[in-house]
């Protein structure tokens, strides 16, 4: 039986692409130094995947920072404020690729828009899409690679993100067009891509078009119909696999397998139950490519379960005719498992569970030889004796006591069906508050980070090598804090906080102190272009053992006359952030969580702290991508962030912060919630998120992001002052917060001094305006 991979991690099992990019960002390593690096990533993934046993082997997964961005370039879709970059450099494509990426500070250039991918917490370049724009093969990148590999005597299977798919996945730039319009033009440059593709050689390639797990309106459908037809004209000696994943075809079923590709492949971990549909209404020549192996979490696979789902394919089609794959790319993903050897932080008896993406190809191998030896397997053999090993792990963690803690079932119990709310209601909570905290109009914030500069993490990586003690650690961590606050004071802010030095990630460092989570030491997943994340795993039941924050916010509170806020992470975040058991429903493990986030903020309102902070970035991200299944979602996640926050007192203020939340669609639901202050992305956009509040109006506070921290660049006053402007428009000058859009970490002071000073100034300004002109 075939066997089919859809991609694997590019960083690198050493985060090696990031350590060569951000090297070559700060100039200290040269372009084609830079693409050796790439180079090398590439050629060791690949020789990986043939080691494993990998049939198609993915070229064109790699990418230097997105494959969306890739993708733009591809079709040459450059917005014209980057064509300045386009013809000065026009010997290498780098400047105008990292422009588009990261913006570029020094010609005052934006970068694109970025939005989570689908559910994941992998984020893209959105492309901008305008009136009647035209698209050319400018960078034939799927080609390169694929000849690339070639050189290696290794035959590749391009991925290719599929046309309709990018359209959807851009944006218009005006309002007088619907980029579908454009379909026609991109499949021209598709199909010369295709068939450059061809001449070298290609016999299969991977069509990526994951909007068919969502609900299409017919348009789309359309859309869909007309690009494969297109597509497939190229030529029948090209095999197209059709690939979906993060959930199943539902009621676009029909329009897939009538789809002319040779090959379809489904994501079975998320939906197994789409297999017999699938199979009922495949046609007589395609191929299926099962998506068995979980490509979103780190659970070893349970093979007996795989099994059967092969088996009820190979009945129907054949072996000749089935491919095993994983669910969907690997980049979602940690490299390499056999890194690990901390087993203080990652106990081996939750290792032996865990498989990553090169574990995982294993899998599927295993899995393909499993299936193709005579059935039932024969006694004795050595696949025998490995498939009974995996039911014993697979049996091993149902009865484990590390992951069951009967006390937290019995406190969720308790709390089950309860109704948390907070009471009185916003309005008056407000007056309350405000007479506590006496804050002026358009009171300025940051959303909890600051710089974690090189001296910051140094500490803590001799912290770990135990070169400095816990004593020193802390007292060098209080001086930064200090600073931090100090440094505010200065800039005079409104709300401070305590720069979160103490946290090595906001969802790593509740993880450490909560029950229940591992941690691995090289677990590395891509999250946007250098960034990386190393998810915790969450493998039992979840407690607090003891207070977690309480000392730092003390701390902080204690050097300033002014509020500081608490900081805590919320319980979706860190759900969604986190490698999840598979072996619960979501929604219960949050409400362990949920519970434990709740006494932290108990305990913080009483240490004295009159601002609680509890961060949801993620709460977005993780609905589901069906219209159907939303609804389900929002409930518990909302009941989750009220269970950890509604015991507090009227007068203590919640605030939340969600990045990149495109809540338009979500907006009841964050109102639901109700924080007293939320504060959100809305930078990039140029405050187009706030449309939403036309319709329906927000009721509590909120504090759009005034500038873009993902970029270097430092916003001038004015421009601030123009975004404030545009959120007045649509939300009451009363209700307004000014705060960057999201935490500072990953900025340097300079610039973080120079943009927070912009924005005092900013406010102030909108107050004097306010008080010259009351509307
Ligand atoms: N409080 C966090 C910080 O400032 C929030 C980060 C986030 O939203 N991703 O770093
Ligand atoms: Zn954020």
């Amino acid at each position: 039986m075939q066997t089919n991979n859809l991609g694997y991690p590019r960083i690198g099992s050493r985060r090696e692409l990031k350590k060569a990019c951000e090297k070559y960002w700060a100039g200290k390593i040269s372009e084609s130094q830079l693409l050796t690096e790439a180079k090398a990533i590439r050629e060791k993934n690949w020789q990986l995947q043939m080691e494993a046993g990998i049939s198609l082997i993915p070229s064109n997964d790699f990418s230097l920072y997105d494959q969306v961005l890739d993708l733009s370039l591809m079709v040459g879709n450059i917005p014209d404020r980057y064509k300045p970059l386009c013809s000065a450099n026009n010997l290498s494509f780098l400047p105008l690729y990292f422009a588009m990426a990261r913006g570029d500070a020094e010609m005052d250039i934006t970068a694109l828009e970025m939005t989570k991918w689908f559910d994941t917490n992998y984020h893209y370049l959105v492309p901008e899409f305008s009136k009647n724009q035209s698209f050319s093969l400018l960078k034939n990148k799927p080609l390169e690679e694929f000849v690339e590999a070639k050189k290696l005597g290794i035959q590749t299977k391009p991925v290719l993100l599929g046309p309709v798919s990018y359209l959807l996945l851009g944006k218009e730039k005006s309002e007088d067009f619907s980029r579908l319009e454009l379909l026609d033009g991109l499949l021209s440059v598709y199909t010369e891509l295709l068939a450059s593709l061809k001449e070298a050689g290609v016999t299969w390639i991977q069509i990526d078009e994951p909007f068919l797990v969502t609900d299409l309106t017919t348009a789309e459908k359309n859309a869909f119909k007309l690009a494969y037809q297109k597509i497939s004209k190229v030529s029948s000696s090209l095999k197209i696999i059709l690939t979906t994943y993060f959930g199943g075809l539902g009621d676009n079923l029909n329009l897939v397998t009538a789809l002319p590709v040779s090959a379809l492949h489904i994501d079975l971990v998320r939906c197994p139950e789409q297999l017999k549909a699938v199979l009922d209404s495949i046609n007589s020549q395609m191929i299926l490519s099962l998506g068995i192996v979980d490509g979103r979490n780190i659970w070893k696979n349970n093979c007996r379960k795989s099994l059967e789902l092969i088996r009820c394919a190979v009945e129907k089609l054949g072996e000749e005719r089935v491919m095993l794959a994983p669910s969907c790319s690997l980049l979602h993903v940690p490299c390499d498992l056999s890194l690990e050897q901390n087993t203080k932080t990652l106990p081996s008896e939750v290792c032996q569970w865990m498989a990553f993406a090169r574990e995982k190809l294993t899998e599927v191998s295993l899995l393909s030889k499993f299936a193709s030896i005579n059935r039932p397997v024969g006694h004795g053999s050595e696949l025998s004796l490995l498939l009974k090993e995996n039911d014993q792990l697979v049996q091993s963690r149902m009865v484990s006591e590390m992951v069951s803690d009967p006390a937290v079932q019995l406190r969720l119990k308790e709390w089950h069906g309860m109704v948390n709310k907070r009471n009185p209601s916003f309005a008056q909570r407000k007056l309350l508050q405000q007479a506590r905290l006496q804050l002026p109009l358009f009171p300025t914030t940051s959303i909890g980070s600051f710089p974690q500069t090189a001296t910051v993490r140094g500490l803590r990586a001799s912290l770990k090598k135990g070169e400095i003690s816990a004593g020193e650690y802390e007292k060098r961590i209080e001086e930064e804090t200090f600073q931090a606050v100090k440094t505010q004071e200065e800039l005079g802010l409104d709300v401070l906080v305590h720069g979160e030095f103490e946290r090595n990630d906001m969802v790593e460092y509740f993880g450490e102190r909560l029950k229940g989570f591992a941690f691995t030491q090289y677990g590395w997943v891509q999250s946007y272009g250098s960034r990386c994340v190393k998810p915790p795993v969450i493998y039992g039941d979840v407690s607090r053992p003891q207070e977690m924050t309480v000392k730092w916010s003390v701390y902080a509170q204690r050097l300033t006359l002014k509020p500081v806020k608490g900081m805590l992470t919320g319980p979706v975040t860190i759900l969604q952030w986190s490698f999840v058991r598979d072996d619960q429903p979501r929604s219960e493990t949050s409400r362990q969580i949920a519970l434990a986030i709740r006494d932290e903020v108990l305990d913080l309102e009483s240490a004295g702290i009159k601002i609680i902070q509890v961060d949801e970035p993620a709460l977005r991200e993780g609905l589901p991508l069906r219209k159907a299944d939303q609804e389900d979602y929002l409930n518990w996640a909302v009941e989750a962030f009220r269970l950890s926050t509604s015991g507090v007192k009227s007068d203590t203020q919640i605030h939340t912060h969600m990045c990149y939340a495109e809540f338009n669609d979500i907006i009841s639901s964050i109102i639901e919630m109700d924080a007293d202050v939320i504060t959100i992305e809305t930078s990039r956009s140029q405050m187009d998120l706030l449309q939403v509040f036309k319709q329906i109006k927000y009721p509590n506070d909120i504090g759009p992001g005034v500038y873009d921290i993902h970029s270097p660049r430092v916003p001038s006053v004015e421009e601030i002052v123009q975004l404030l402007m545009k959120a007045k428009q649509v939300v009451d000058y009363k209700q307004l917060w000014v705060n960057p859009d999201c935490g500072l970490k990953t900025r340097g002071w300079t610039e973080v001094r120079a943009a927070l000073a912009n924005m005092v100034a900013a406010a102030n300004q909108m107050r004097v305006l306010q008080e010259l002109y009351q509307d």
